[in-house]
């Protein structure tokens, strides 16, 4: 039987990784220690004979008995949110907690693929986003923690590729969304429904211009299967280039949840990247892939999670004005 580790575990890509590896016959070790993670996106795996759950940092030495045949690490904030309120957390994570999964990898011998983002890119000023760009990142704007431990990220694990021969896989995720993602992370997906829900106006930051492509969780959990089990050691970009602005956004929102929220706009966060959108030729070259469910099946699906969450957890105080951490 195959052993893998998932980092982020209780995460929202995290914990859909469990359910896939476990579906597929893995036994999985799943570590988290929940800073914007959850146990109850795991919870109905603790019963499986397959799954064990470790609560750890991976900014510490991290010890996983037995043998391991892949690991990937997914653990850190993910939202702009998230990583203006745990800037040192954010840098750390992707700096010394990959590098002790590299050297976890190193001594089982095991394949890595780690979980970078579009951000590498900054603010880009090519469009579509090819692998090949070199991106346009601010290191000390708000989003230089987490760009810029990102960025140091691919660079730790292409250099145990080069010099220790690691089997090394970085995957390059663009705006992903569906269930289990936090409603008060502040990103764009539960914000938006997590106001409809409650019956408060839509927040469009700046003018609402800016453009994001959204890719539908099952499509990114496919892709990440297939790079893992590939033999491409490069990046290589998996997003949904269906692009689409914020703006726009708001207004299929406000279809979907027929309710009749006002759009009512926000300064725009300093460095919020103005277009984004994944070329995606690689990933269907060298992995065959390509995403399958449309923004409107993928936000219905969302939308139905949202809904299904308790009035008393919709409610909840810390899920309100989340805009007042952004500068
Ligand atoms: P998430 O916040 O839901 O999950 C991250 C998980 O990592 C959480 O459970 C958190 O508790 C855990 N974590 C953070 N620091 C940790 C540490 N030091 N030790 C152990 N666990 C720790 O976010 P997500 O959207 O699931 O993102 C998962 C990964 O994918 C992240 O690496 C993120 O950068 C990357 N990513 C996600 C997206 C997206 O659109 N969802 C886009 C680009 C990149
Ligand atoms: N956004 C917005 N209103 C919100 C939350 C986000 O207009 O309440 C915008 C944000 O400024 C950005 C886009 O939506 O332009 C996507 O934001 P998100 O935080 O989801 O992800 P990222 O900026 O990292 O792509």
């Amino acid at each position: 039987m195959k052993r893998i580790l998932i980092t982020g575990a209780a995460g929202f890509l995290g914990s859909h990784l469990c359910d896939r590896f476990i579906a597929e016959g893995y036994y999985v070790i799943g570590m988290d220690n929940l800073i914007t993670g959850d146990l109850k996106n795991i919870e109905h795996l603790f019963k499986d004979k397959n799954f064990e759950f470790y609560h750890h940092d991976v900014t510490k030495f991290v010890h996983v008995p037995g043998k391991l045949d892949y690991i990937l690490h997914f653990a850190s904030p993910a939202s702009p949110i998230d990583y203006l309120k745990i800037p040192i957390q954010t840098l750390k994570v992707g700096a010394m907690g990959t590098h002790n999964l590299l050297g976890l990898a190193r001594v089982k011998k095991a394949r890595i693929l780690i979980a970078s983002t579009s951000e590498v890119y900054g603010d880009p000023l090519i469009h579509p986003q090819t692998e090949e760009y070199y991106g346009n990142v601010n290191t000390i704007g708000p989003r230089g923690v987490y760009d810029e431990a990102k960025r140091y990220q691919e660079a730790i694990t292409m250099a145990y590729h080069t010099f220790h021969g690691l089997e090394t896989r970085i995957l390059r995720i663009f705006n992903t969304y569906g269930p289990r993602m936090r409603l008060n992370d502040g990103r764009v997906i539960p914000a938006f429904i997590g106001q409809a829900l409650r019956g408060e106006d839509l927040t469009v930051f700046g003018d609402g211009s800016q453009t994001r492509s959204f890719c539908y969780v099952d499509d990114q959990v496919e892709g990440i299967w297939r790079l893992l089990h590939s033999d491409y050691h490069f990046p290589v970009n998996i997003g949904n280039p269906d692009e689409i602005t914020i703006k726009d956004f708001a207004e299929e929102i406000i279809k979907l949840t027929g309710t009749d929220q006002k759009i009512i706009y926000k300064p725009l966060p300093k460095d919020d990247p103005m277009q984004r959108q994944p070329n995606i030729d690689k990933a269907k070259e060298i992995l065959g892939w390509e995403p399958k469910v449309g923004r409107a099946e993928g936000m219905r699906l969302t939308y139905e999670y949202f809904k299904s969450l308790s009035p008393e957890e919709l409610a909840k105080e810390e899920h309100k004005d989340f805009t007042k951490f952004i500068n």
